[in-house]
């Protein structure tokens, strides 16, 4: 298999579109611009046992998840998925956790290789009185209880933002 899909979900205005824009172009979007659907194709080279040329497909969701069916689609298609909440804000958390629902119900079938997912805490440059998700509790629930992968990020400094795609790469026992 030479190309993944990765599709990022959450909540309006978490950094979903930041988090690409920064992975890609090394970049932080001056203006907000709402994402009715993106896809933004990279390739990548994996060096292993042997040297391998991926394509990702990175798939910016927003306004299509407002269609069940289109919504369905991106699930049943993913090869891993990007779940993002703003540290600044305790409903997109709750958000993630609603979408996590969705994806095993519709992925955790017999097989039993689990769909890679990583949760990405997004808004680490934000100030601490403005941080309302609790790094420890948000950690222990991600990596304990759900036993995803567990990224804390900031698109507008870039801190940790490429530990996002190391972690789904290892998880698709790509790297
Ligand atoms: P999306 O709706 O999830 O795609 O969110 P956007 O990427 O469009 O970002 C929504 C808003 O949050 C914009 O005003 C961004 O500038 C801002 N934003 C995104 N990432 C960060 C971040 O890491 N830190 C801060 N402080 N703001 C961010
Ligand atoms: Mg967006």
């Amino acid at each position: 298999k030479d190309r993944y899909r990765l599709v990022f979900m959450g909540s309006g205005g978490v950094g979903k579109s930041a988090l690409i824009s920064r992975f890609l172009y090394d970049s932080f979007p001056l203006r907000y611009k709402p994402t009715v659907e993106d896809m933004h194709t990279t390739e990548m080279s994996l060096v292993g046992d042997e040297a391998q040329e991926v394509t990702l497909e990175l798939l910016d969701t927003s306004g299509s998840m407002q269609f069940p069916a289109m919504q369905a689609l991106h699930v049943a298609r993913a090869d891993g998925f990007v779940l993002v909440y703003s540290v600044t804000d305790p409903e997109s958390f709750e958000e993630v956790r609603r979408l996590r629902d969705v994806i095993l119900a519709a992925r955790c079938s017999d097989d039993d290789v689990p769909v890679p997912i990583v949760i990405v805490g997004n808004k680490t440059d934000c100030a601490a009185g403005q941080q309302k998700v609790a790094s420890i509790t948000a950690e222990t629930i991600v990596t304990i209880d759900w036993e995803h992968g567990f990224v804390e990020s900031s698109a507008l400094s870039g801190q940790h933002v490429a530990d996002i795609f190391r972690e789904l790469l290892k998880q698709s026992r790509l790297e």
